[in-house]
């Protein structure tokens, strides 16, 4: 017996579901390379995601997923022996230090927790104790999409000038950007990676990394250079070059077509619909919560992500849990990983989520706690109701809750 045919909700945290028009955007024939339309995309692209980023800096863009961006970060910038601070506050900070340590860099832990956001006063300590300056970058990540940490990356900022230390400030934002603000220039950040399958709602297979004037001024002297990554090689004067190769071209008309949609709906609105949908899955966690079986990964609630949503499980399986969602009533969770694998599972609200979306998953999952026999507080989904029908009063819609009797006309072919 299934209750999942009908369209498939994918609640994983990334990558993350593609709108229809970005799909179509895609599906059309390859076109010539050396000139033409492809050579307005790249332009467009790189200009709107300095948007993205908030940055005056240069962009870049990779056929590679985030990891290729890490690795682009660290090779265009460091040298050889250079010594790298991670920030952990779950998987990802730390994996980006092990494949800094297999470059040849030297990479220093600061203790971390995946229950707690980075502490800005650990760093400014840390780094105050480095008087010979052998730090020359410190790697953080926005959101910890295993732990579903936010760290407060202005605050992080003001510990290192507090410090009066030089080194660069590197910021993976890979699960954040397109969710919720991002001020790469305004927040002192020397460097930023993003994904194309989170909050930018594209297919895996594109990242970004945008450069401040410092990360463009310590890429003169790195030592960890390579042919393909390398900035000053996209920079040449062909645009094959800014790619090192053939343009990933359907995955840009994707990408144009993500991008218009995040413009046309507005930046700050895209963060307030985050913030809305995640609050909403949040006061049915709480609820949930109450039945003793399941915790907020994240302790403090200022720490808690607009973009994911990790739940620690006691005492039960996640699997099973997970498998009844998916296999019977067609919502994809995530799973716990790193330290949390087979303790948690996670809600992503990320990228093309909206109202329904977010109702239904929380719906299946209330569901799938009730029919596995998961101890939980009842009513997580009314909670959940509750909350949208304050946070999005109908006085607030368009026109003013009078609007709201008018129906909608009806769409070609409808
Ligand atoms: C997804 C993710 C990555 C890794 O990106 P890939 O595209 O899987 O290589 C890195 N950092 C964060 C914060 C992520 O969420």
């Amino acid at each position: 017996m299934t209750l999942r045919n009908g369209r498939e909700f994918l609640a994983i945290p990334g990558p993350t579901t593609v709108p229809d028009e970005v799909l179509q955007a895609m599906h059309r024939p390859a076109i010539e390379i050396y000139a033409g339309a492809l050579l307005d995309v790249t332009t467009s692209c790189l200009d709107d995601l300095r948007r993205i980023f908030r940055t005056e800096g240069r962009t870049y863009i990779y056929a590679a997923n985030g990891h290729g961006a890490w690795e682009a970060a660290l090779s265009n910038t460091l040298s050889r022996g250079d010594k790298v601070l991670t920030l952990g506050s779950g998987l990802f900070a730390p994996a980006w230090g092990e494949m800094a340590a297999s470059q040849g860099l030297v990479v220093e832990e600061l203790p971390a927790s995946y229950r707690h956001a980075v502490d800005p006063a650990a760093v400014e300590a840390r780094l105050r104790a480095d008087t010979a300056g052998e730090i020359k970058a410190v790697l953080v990540v926005q959101v910890d999409t295993a732990s579903s940490v936010v760290n407060d990356i202005p605050a992080i900022r003001r510990a290192i000038d507090a410090a009066g230390h030089p080194a660069l400030y590197m910021v993976d934002a890979i699960a954040s950007l397109g969710t919720m603000p991002f001020e790469m220039d305004a927040w002192g950040i020397d460097l930023a990676v993003t994904g194309s399958q989170k909050g930018l709602m594209t297919p895996p297979g594109l990242s970004f990394v945008a450069a401040g004037k410092r990360a463009l001024a310590a890429h003169e002297t790195a030592d960890l250079r390579t042919f393909y990554w390398d900035w000053t090689q996209r920079e040449g004067p062909r645009h094959y070059q800014k790619y090192c190769g053939t343009p990933p071209e359907h995955l840009l008309f994707g990408l144009r077509k993500a991008m218009d949609m995040l413009f046309e709906e507005g930046l700050p609105a895209v963060f307030e619909r985050h913030r809305i949908l995640a609050e909403a899955t949040r006061r049915a966690v709480a609820v949930w919560a109450e039945g003793g079986a399941l915790s907020f990964n994240v302790v403090e609630a200022e720490a808690r992500a607009n973009s994911v949503t990790t739940v620690l499980l006691d005492g039960h399986d996640p699997a099973a849990f997970l498998t009844y969602a998916d296999k019977v009533c067609g919502v994809v969770l995530g799973i716990g990983i790193g330290d949390l694998t087979g303790k948690a599972f996670r809600i992503a609200h990320m990228g093309h989520v909206n109202a329904p979306m977010i109702l239904g998953t929380l719906g299946v999952v209330e569901t799938s706690l009730s029919a596995l026999g998961i101890p939980h507080g009842k009513g997580g989904v009314q909670a959940a109701v509750d909350w949208l029908a304050e946070a999005a009063p109908a006085a607030e819609v368009a026109g003013g809750a009078g609007g709201l009797g008018t129906p909608r006309a009806a769409a070609p072919g409808e």
